[in-house]
């Protein structure tokens, strides 16, 4: 996706070799016209895989997951990152570090938004060490139902989040890899 590196070129900021602040397009102000883009891309890619339903993690995935299942015709359920005093107690959860908070987190996923029969197509924002998605994969794995991959929009290859997933056969598929952050700006791993 040509324009979705352009505007990372342009609007990215690189916050320090590890991190990079994509507010102006992903994590807090949102371009509904890209965003539907990303999604199209996904559907495009798992086309031919049989997706039931998208899950994500809140609160970045959401967008990019919704633009994803809506082009796919599918509902889409985000994780939600804490318990609430509404959480439904028949949920599943896992425990996972938060990359941007630095602390540790629980994903809660009602079990009824999620079925033996389903098949799953995990969308996130960004990928570094692999957390979230990996809490995610858990989730899919103690409902029982088939993870058929990972939609992922921005994979910086230098953490090892995204080698560590397809290590383990999970196919993954970013729109964007950025080899590296840092003085000479960000430099596109393709
Ligand atoms: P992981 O669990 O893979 O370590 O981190 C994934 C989550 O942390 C993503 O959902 C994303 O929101 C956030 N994250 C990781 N790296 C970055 C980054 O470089 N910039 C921003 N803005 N968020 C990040």
């Amino acid at each position: 996706m040509e324009e979705l590196k352009e505007r990372i070129r342009r609007e990215g900021v690189v916050a320090s070799q590890q991190v990079l602040k994509l507010d102006a397009i992903l994590n807090h102000q949102i371009d509904p016209q890209l965003t539907m883009q990303m999604g199209r891309e996904f559907a495009a890619r798992f086309a031919e895989d049989g997706v039931t339903r998208v899950i994500t993690v809140e609160s970045s995935g959401i967008p990019v997951a919704f633009a994803a299942a809506y082009e796919l015709g599918v509902p889409m359920v985000f994780a939600r990152r804490k318990k609430t005093l509404l959480a439904d107690p028949d949920s599943y959860f896992e425990r996972i570090p938060s990359f941007t908070k630095g602390i540790v987190t629980d994903l809660m996923l009602p079990k009824r938004f999620i079925k033996k029969e389903d098949r799953v197509l995990l969308i996130d924002d960004i990928i570094a060490n692999g957390d979230a998605a990996r809490g995610l994969v858990k989730i899919i794995g103690s409902a029982e139902a088939t993870l058929v991959g990972a939609g992922i929009v921005v994979e910086k290859c230098f953490q090892s989040g995204a080698r560590m997933l397809r290590e383990q056969g999970i196919r993954l598929e970013s729109l964007v890899r950025i080899e590296s952050l840092g003085e000479d700006g960000i430099v596109f791993a393709d």
